[in-house]
């Protein structure tokens, strides 16, 4: 299905287009949109907290901070500031600038809160500094959106899944980043996780680039 974004959202984002120039990410302008898009769609359901697993920078938290503030819903982000394992030292993605010459280990929590706040989104994002697996634990309130870009490992990505997506309202949106078949390697665990999706009965709504979003049965 053809992605066409709320123009509202679209207006309202492009009012952070200089901090989104800015800040450190991988997610495209287009991605971004598409994502904020997905959270968007959560007014129809009761108003539950939504949740990004992945903070980074803060790049795609722009997005979906953005249109949390505008439903009046909390967005809470997760990380755990160390840098998942592909963007370690040695990795294409590594950018050295973000380690602590102190603990040696990367450290994005610092990035991630100067972007919430140039952002104006302090009152809407709650940062978590956490695994996903140990907030998980802990955290047992229904969501309305859920949004997988942590690790992407075998391991990783699946423990997400099994952790979070159970956490889903009814009729909420799961939105899952770089979603590559890669079928020569037996498929990615982003595309892994996309399918069992599929399997459990998510219906998909939309997608761009490697985002797909979907939605959980009613
Ligand atoms: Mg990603």
């Amino acid at each position: 299905m053809t992605f066409i974004p709320n123009g509202e959202v679209k207006n309202r984002v492009s009012l952070l287009s200089q901090l989104i120039k800015t800040t450190r990410g991988f997610m495209p302008e287009s991605e971004g949109l598409a994502l904020a898009h997905g959270i968007w769609l959560t007014q129809e359901l009761p108003p539950h907290p939504a949740v990004e697993i992945g903070s980074y920078l803060g790049l795609s938290t722009i997005y979906l901070g953005t249109v949390a503030k505008m439903l009046g819903l909390k967005l809470i982000t997760i990380d755990h500031h160390r840098g998942s394992e592909e963007i370690q030292p040695g990795w294409e993605h590594h950018d050295p600038s973000l380690v602590d010459p102190v603990s040696g280990r990367m450290d994005t929590l610092y990035g991630l809160r100067r972007t919430i706040t140039l952002a104006g989104l302090n009152s809407s994002v709650i940062i978590v500094a956490s695994d996903s697996q140990t907030f998980a634990s802990v955290f047992e309130t229904t969501i309305g959106f859920l949004f997988i870009d942590g690790g992407h490992g075998k391991e990783q990505a699946h423990l997400d899944f099994d952790d979070w997506v159970p956490k889903l309202a009814d009729g909420g949106i799961l939105a899952i980043h770089d979603v590559f078949e890669n079928l020569q390697l037996g498929g990615t665990p982003p595309y892994e996780i996309y399918l069992r999706s599929k399997e459990m009965g998510f219906r998909q709504l939309y997608e761009a680039g490697s985002l797909r979003v979907m939605q959980k049965e009613r």
